[in-house]
């Protein structure tokens, strides 16, 4: 808007010089100069203005309450200037037309001129001719005749000279009219202009009141400008406030962090020190470190000189006491008797039943834990074994008592491990015991393992095994557990090698190198596990099932191999015939166990007592087991019984069987005794009838066997002796 005004301005000044060059210097043209110069103020004042408003514009007011008044300010502004526009433009056509008026008015003036100089030429014209006429008057008035003459003709001239000095009259008064005319139209044009001045003086105090409109705006504009400043300076100031108290607390920071930083500038001197000393003593390092290598090494090879002959000396110590630990072995063994006799009682079970039929028949010796009784028929028999196992004995106590047996395997000795019992007397239990709470044979072979482990060091030990079962005499061939055909009957062979051991070709051995392979060589083998059912026990086995864990070893500094065989034994039910109801092939098997049983007992009898004839072909158990129960081996008879009332007369049985297999005490006068034989079965049917097993007998037991005198025999048999005199 300002623009456009600036430029209508600029055409009005154009305007006003052109008019004022046309008018020349009148009183309106001076004051119209006025006019211009008061323009060019105003123009002046407006270009100010409009670097204001730029200003203003510039400055960011957005949002500002006095924008819409503003906007209504210009609004106002551009109507007013609107309306000065129009003024300007009525101004603009009356100036053209005082401007056409002066035209016109300048036109007749100059035809005024020019019919004035018109009048004086003729009049001069006239006034010379005059002259001329009077000349000739005169000099006619000279020549009289002549002059008459010219008079005459003068005279007739002159009537024709006062006729057209008539006529120039008339045409001067003409003129003069017209002049008249010509100055009453000059005043009409004046008196014209005079309103146009009027006009043009009420239009400028239009304009002039515009402008003062314009003034007020432009104060009122101002003063917002002001307010919006004032606004602008005090949210300046707040935030130069805050900007100094963020800036203060920035300062505080610093003055923390400075003192930090004078806290630590001892630390770096030190730290700076350490590093300086730290980087001497690197430099310092790699000849410190070859000397001290120099030295170590020096020390090192006169070290290891030394091992080497401290290792040598040890060496043939070692050899010397291998040798001093076996001889010692075998003169313990010698002494302790290598045929040893546990008892292990087991709980009274659900399947005992209530009542007074599953009442306990067996009670211990708070003070000998060798010693039990047992009440049968209202007597209390006492035996005495090398060690008896409460019910309350766990799976661990009992391995405890074997584990030695077991170790003694790992040194090249045979050992046979035996659970003699009736059927559900807790054999299985021992020997095999539950998943969660293994018996001998899983525990065994873990401890083999974990000492063959321990050895390792000087010892490459192998471990096979192979599960057997079904030795009894009915069917006497030892089937495979582990093989493809269980059923297939084996044969016992004499080893090929000339080492005399007994083997049995196609008897699956087993490599086992972890406890995971024992494992499932267990679950396997128990699910092959043959078992038939009579009514004594539901899952009575008839046949024994053998384990048999071969210990190879080869000690590495010395040479020396070793071959230890571990055999453990799962004995068919020791029952008697009559009382498992068996009948025909049954019968038979029971008394063909019966017999291998017996056999058993012989030969164990019979190696116990260091006969020079051991029977072992009586039986294929003893005759498979041979290398293993003779020598040096080592043999463990565990005797598992029943305390329930209904099982008193089984639970005698195996207790004598016990006691007797125990009863040859090594020493001089046991020997002698080694001469009797094992008694047969009638023998022990005798036995039982004299022990007041059977009834209609209450005679004193007597020794079953043949034994020379008592005298021969050993003190501990002669205590058992009296205490079956008493209980008797
Ligand atoms: P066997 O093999 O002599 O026929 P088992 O070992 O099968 O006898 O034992 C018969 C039952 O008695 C089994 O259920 C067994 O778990 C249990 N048993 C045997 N001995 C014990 C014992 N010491 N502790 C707990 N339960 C036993
Ligand atoms: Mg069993």
């Amino acid at each position: 808007q300002v623009e456009t005004l600036k430029e209508k301005l600029l055409e009005q000044a154009q305007e006003i010089s052109r008019l004022r060059s046309e008018l020349g210097g009148t009183d309106a043209e001076k004051h119209r100069d006025l006019l211009a110069a008061e323009n060019e103020r105003l123009r002046q004042e407006m270009k100010a203005l409009e670097g204001e408003l730029q200003r203003q514009q510039q400055a960011p007011c957005r949002d500002c309450p006095h924008l819409q008044e503003k906007a209504e300010l210009q609004e106002q502004l551009s109507q007013l200037q609107r309306e000065a526009e129009e003024t300007r433009a009525r101004l603009v056509e009356l100036d053209l037309e005082v401007q056409q008026k002066t035209n016109r008015l300048a036109e007749v003036e100059l035809r005024l001129k020019d019919s004035l100089a018109e009048r004086a030429e003729e009049e001069e014209r006239l006034s010379r001719r005059l002259r001329d006429s009077q000349e000739t008057i005169a000099s006619l008035k000279s020549q009289p005749q002549q002059i008459k003459y010219i008079i005459k003709t003068v005279e007739v001239e002159s009537a024709k000279v006062k006729q057209a000095l008539c006529e120039t009259q008339s045409r001067n008064q003409y003129l003069q009219e017209q002049v008249g005319m010509q100055k009453q139209v000059l005043k009409e044009m004046e008196q014209q202009l005079q309103s146009s001045q009027k006009t043009e003086a009420q239009l400028r105090a239009q304009i002039m009141m515009y402008e003062a409109e314009l003034e007020r705006a432009h104060g009122q504009m101002l003063e917002e400008m002001q307010a919006m400043e004032d606004e602008k300076n005090h949210a300046i100031e707040e935030a130069f406030s805050r900007a100094q108290v963020e800036m203060k607390a920035v300062h505080e920071n610093l003055a923390g962090v400075r003192t930090n930083l004078l806290t630590l500038q001892p630390a770096l001197r030190t730290l700076t020190h350490d590093y300086n000393s730290l980087k001497r003593q690197v430099r310092d390092f790699p000849l410190l470190l070859q000397e001290t290598l120099r030295s170590a090494r020096a020390e090192i090879s006169q070290a290891i000189e030394e091992v080497h002959s401290t290792n040598r000396e040890l060496l043939r110590k070692y050899r010397r006491e291998l040798q001093l630990r076996k001889k010692c072995h075998n003169e313990l063994v010698r002494l302790k008797g290598n045929i040893r006799v546990f008892g292990r009682v087991r709980p009274i079970t659900k399947e005992d039943g209530e009542g007074p039929e599953a009442a306990n028949a067996v009670t211990f010796d708070a003070d000998d834990d060798a010693v039990l009784h047992l009440l049968h028929k209202g007597k209390q028999v006492s035996f005495e074994l090398d060690k008896v196992f409460p019910p309350q004995a766990s799976q661990e106590e009992v391995f405890q008592e074997v584990q030695a047996l077991v170790t003694s395997c790992i040194d090249g000795y045979n050992v046979c491990i035996f659970a003699y019992g009736q059927t559900g007397a807790g054999k299985t239990y021992t020997m095999e015991g539950t998943a969660a709470n293994p018996g001998i044979n899983q525990r065994a072979l873990q401890l083999l393992f974990s000492e063959v482990r321990g050895k390792a060091a000087d010892w490459d030990y192998t471990i096979t095994h192979s599960l057997g079962m079904g030795m009894i005499t009915s069917a006497p061939l030892p089937r495979d557990l582990l093989g493809k055909e269980p059923q297939e009957k084996l044969e016992i062979k004499l080893c090929p090698d000339g080492s005399g051991q007994l083997y049995v070709p196609g008897l699956t051995e087993f490599r086992v190198q972890s406890v995971e392979d024992i494992n499932k060589v267990f679950e396997f083998g128990h699910i092959k596990r043959v078992t038939e059912c009579t009514n004594l026990n539901e899952h009575s086995s008839r046949s024994h099932a053998l384990l048999i864990v071969t210990v190879r070893g080869l000690d590495r500094s010395t040479g020396l191999r070793t071959t230890g065989k571990l055999n453990l034994v799962d004995l068919a039910g020791s029952e008697r015939v009559g009382r498992s109801g068996a009948e025909g092939s049954r019968l038979r098997e029971a008394q063909h166990i019966n017999k291998s049983l017996s056999a058993l007992g012989d030969v164990i009898y019979a190696l116990r007592s260091r006969q020079g004839h051991v029977p072992f072909r009586n039986s294929k158990l003893t005759y498979l087991l041979q290398d293993s129960l003779s020598g040096d081996s080592k043999t463990l008879m565990m005797v598992q019984v029943s305390p329930a009332e209904k099982n008193t007369s089984e639970t005698l049985c195996s207790l004598k069987f016990a006691e007797r297999v125990r009863s040859v005490e090594l020493g001089p006068v046991s020997r002698k005794a080694e001469l009797g034989s094992w008694p047969s079965q009638e023998h022990l049917e005798v036995l039982k009838t004299l022990l007041g097993d059977s009834p209609g007998s209450s005679a004193p037991a007597g020794r079953g066997h043949a034994s020379p005198s008592p005298g021969h025999l050993s003190s501990r048999s002669a205590s058992i002796r009296r205490k079956l005199h008493t209980s008797g």
